[in-house]
C-alpha cells in the first residue's frame, strides 16, 4: 500500500523537553503534522488525558493488543514492567492521510521502527549534558527517587545512542528548538535532502 505522508521520529532522554517541543512544533508549523499517540501501562500524571497524551491501558488491555498484533513496536521502557507502545493503526491511517507523523518514542523503539520505515526522519533531542538533565527532571518533580534513578540510568544509555539519528538537537531555549526542527523538517518536502541516513 502506497503511504504518502512522512514518519518522523523523535527521541531523547526523559527530561530533555521533548513533549513541550512537540506540542510547540504542531502548534507553530506550516506542515500538516499529527502526533501518533502512544499507548503505555503508566499511570497518567496530573492534568494528562486518556487518548490525548497517552492512550493509559491496564497491563492486561496492553498485553491483548501486543498479542493481537496492533503495535508497530513496543517496549518496557525503564523496568519494572511500564510497557510504551506505538499503534500500527494510527501510524498507517496518518500517513495515508498524507500527514506527518510525529513519534515521540525511546530509542529502542525507534530502531525497531526504522526496520519498517527506513526513511523516517529522525531526530535526538537532549539537553547537553546529563547534569542538565538530571536538574530538569529535578525540577519537574513528577518522579520519586527511584524512578528518578531508573530514568538517569536510562538517559545516559541513550545519549551514547544518539548517532542513530540523521539529526541531534540541543534543546537550550524552547522557542529557538522548535523552529530549528520546523525548519529542518522543511527541508524535507520534495525530497530536497535524503530521508534517512541509510
Ligand atoms: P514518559 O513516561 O515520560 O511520558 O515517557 C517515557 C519515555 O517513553 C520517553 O522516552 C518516551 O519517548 C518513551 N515512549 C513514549 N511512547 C513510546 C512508545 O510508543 N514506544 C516507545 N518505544 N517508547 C515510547
Amino acid at each position: 500500500m502506497t503511504e504518502f505522508g512522512k514518519l518522523i521520529i523523535i527521541s531523547g532522554p526523559s527530561g530533555a523537553g521533548k513533549s513541550s517541543v512537540v506540542k510547540q512544533l504542531m502548534d507553530r508549523s506550516s506542515l500538516p503534522l499529527t502526533l501518533s499517540v502512544s499507548a503505555t501501562t503508566r499511570l497518567p500524571r496530573p492534568g494528562e488525558q486518556h487518548g490525548r497524551e497517552y492512550w493509559f491501558l491496564s497491563r492486561d488491555e496492553f498485553e491483548n493488543k501486543r498479542q493481537a498484533g496492533e503495535f508497530l513496536e513496543c517496549k518496557e521502557v525503564f523496568g519494572r514492567g511500564t510497557w510504551y507502545g506505538t499503534l500500527k493503526e494510527t501510524v498507517s491511517a496518518g500517513l495515508n492521510d498524507g500527514k506527518w507523523v510525529i513519534l515521540e518514542i525511546d530509542v529502542q523503539g525507534a530502531l525497531s521502527v526504522l526496520q519498517d520505515y527506513s526513511d523516517a526522519i529522525t531526530i535526538f533531542v537532549h539537553p547537553g549534558s546529563m547534569q542538565e538533565l538530571e536538574r530538569r527532571l529535578r525540577d519537574r518533580g513528577t518522579e520519586s527517587d527511584d524512578s528518578l534513578k531508573r530514568r538517569l540510568d536510562v538517559a545516559a544509555d541513550e545519549m551514547e545512542m544518539r548517532h542513530h539519528y540523521a539529526h541531534e538537537i540541543i534543546n537550550v531555549n524552547l522557542d529557538n528548538t522548535v523552529e530549528q526542527i520546523d525548519r529542518l523538517l522543511q527541508q524535507y518536502q520534495g525530497e530536497k535532502i535524503p530521508c534517512s541516513k541509510s
